[in-house]
């Protein structure tokens, strides 16, 4: 293997890896990405389901931050960028499925009226509710879960039944323990500014901040046909530059130099300029360990969760309700393993085809690794029971043959932010800065799980490296 002492190898391909090798390129500087899989994406990747390529992991990104957006349209996707086709989403609950209020904040609602006669709550859980919205509460000071800050204001109900499956549902995660700082920002301004909780989020929402009121513009955004094609776009781009089935064994520091690395892989080793860590966090901190193992022992902390989807593409004789929304959430209370469904041929046109339904269902949280235990037939024969039991298909469903299904595992895919993240990912990368000068880290594991934030920390860790190679 060839290097340079301005080459710059991106280790992992996944979005992140994948954007800080393109911002390098454009940059020019001589980048290579070297990823342990046979092809790129990582957790970007499509499965063929009864004669439709269909998104396997993401199939969209949030539309208000426009680092996924933007990119796209740098790669020759502008015109290919796509809003849902239709917005509305439902909560199941107790055996039914209840549309989603409006006027929330990334689901918190600021009003009670907004879950009045709903059916999602109790009227003491709307009571409750109203009362919390209002209360006087002093600034958050520091960092917390958003069950901590939200419960006693929220009430257990309206926290449980509609805020935990919305919020949880960004990472697969509790709302009981992720952090509010680092998983819902707009949520911590306003928990930060302190007073009734209830004015603050009204504001938030109508200046648009994840909020569902009136005026707000489309929430997410994909590809034409799916994300799979920036990831397409992307490895275009980058052509040879781009070497699968490669892992990266060890970086070490090149033979007397402090600015220079060794990066050793099955095929042989090359010595760079710099290097970006765009792989899984438990895995930059194993290549971390023997260069700085404070950044490492941190890095390695970050748990994971597993999750798996599963996509279904059912004769439309055998759907049994109009998909007319985006699909539903399943709040844990409710025992099921589906965590959420996907109306994949509603949400999106691309998946639209005469006569037939795609759906996309998520099972697992970090709390529920239930699908685990089962095999992939007693799995996806479990969830076909539980779109039955919804009332989404007919009853006869379990008994198969009506349907394409495709299970697809994503084991240790998606990182959980606990209070104080983002404090400890800004220690690691000052860690990195001092020990080991060119090398640092992107990903999901650092300032988001989206893809417009894991675009931006592979953009920002380019730009970190680029500094000190040209
Ligand atoms: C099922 C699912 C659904 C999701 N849905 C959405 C969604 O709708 N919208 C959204 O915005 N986000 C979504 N996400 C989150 C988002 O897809 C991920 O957070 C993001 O793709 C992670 O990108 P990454 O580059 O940080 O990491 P990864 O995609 O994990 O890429 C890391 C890469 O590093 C490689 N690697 C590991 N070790 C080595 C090594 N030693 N040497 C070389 N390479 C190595 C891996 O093979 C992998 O390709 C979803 C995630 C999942 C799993």
């Amino acid at each position: 293997m060839t290097g340079g002492t301005s080459r710059v190898a991106v280790i992992g391909g996944g979005i992140a890896g994948l954007a800080a090798a393109y911002e390098l390129k454009c940059g020019g500087v001589d980048a290579v990405v070297l990823e342990a899989g046979d092809r790129p994406g990582g957790s970007i990747d499509g499965s063929l389901v009864g004669g439709l390529t269909v998104d396997s992991g993401p199939d969209g990104f949030v539309a208000r931050d426009d680092a996924a957006a933007e990119l796209c349209r740098r790669i020759g996707l502008g015109d290919e960028l796509v809003t849902p086709a239709t917005s509305g989403a439902c909560l199941f609950l107790d055996g039914g499925l209840l549309p989603l209020p409006d006027r929330s904040v990334l689901g918190v609602p600021w009003s009670a009226e907004a879950v009045e006669g709903t059916g999602i709550v109790s009227e003491a859980g709307v009571e409750t509710l109203r009362a919390g919205l209002a209360r006087e509460a002093d600034p958050l000071a520091g960092d917390a879960t958003v069950g901590e800050v939200l419960r006693p204001r929220l009430g257990d109900e309206v926290f449980e039944r509609l805020v935990d499956p919305l919020l949880g549902g960004i990472n697969a995660g509790s709302a009981d323990r992720m952090s509010i700082e680092a998983c819902t920002p707009p949520l911590y301004e306003a928990a930060r500014r302190g007073g009734p909780l209830g004015a603050a989020l009204q504001a938030a929402g109508r200046r648009g901040a994840a909020g569902t009121g009136a005026a707000a513009s489309p929430v997410f955004r994909s590809v034409r046909g799916g994300v799979t094609r920036m990831v397409d776009a992307l490895a275009g781009e980058l052509g040879d530059a781009v070497s699968l089935s490669t892992p990266v064994r060890r970086v070490s520091p090149a033979a007397g130099a402090r600015t220079r690395w060794q990066v050793t892989t099955a095929r042989g080793s090359m010595e760079v300029g710099g290097v970006v860590l765009a792989c899984p966090a438990w895995e930059s901190a194993r290549l971390l360990e023997p260069l700085s193992p404070d950044a490492a022992r941190t890095l390695g902390e970050i748990e994971y969760a597993d999750v798996a989807l599963a996509i279904f593409v059912v004769p439309d004789e055998h759907v049994t309700r109009p998909l007319d929304g985006s699909g539903f959430l399943v709040p844990r209370s409710q025992g099921l393993l589906t965590t959420a469904c996907s109306w994949s041929s509603s949400k999106w046109r691309h998946y639209a085809r005469a006569g037939l339904a795609v759906l996309r269902i998520s099972a697992g949280r970090t709390d529920d690794r239930r699908w685990m235990d089962l095999s992939s037939g007693e799995l996806v024969s479990a969830l076909t029971g539980e779109l039955a039991g919804a009332g989404i298909v007919s009853g006869d469903a379990a008994a198969g043959g009506w349907f394409q299904a495709r299970l697809r595992p994503w084991k240790r895919s998606l990182p959980q932010y606990r209070p104080g993240h983002l404090e400890r990912v800004g220690a690691v990368e000052a860690c990195l800065t001092s020990e080991t000068p060119g090398l640092t880290v992107a990903g999901a594991a650092l300032r988001g799980v989206g893809l417009p934030a894991c675009i931006r920390s592979g953009q920002q860790a380019a730009a970190t490296v680029m500094r000190l190679v040209l």
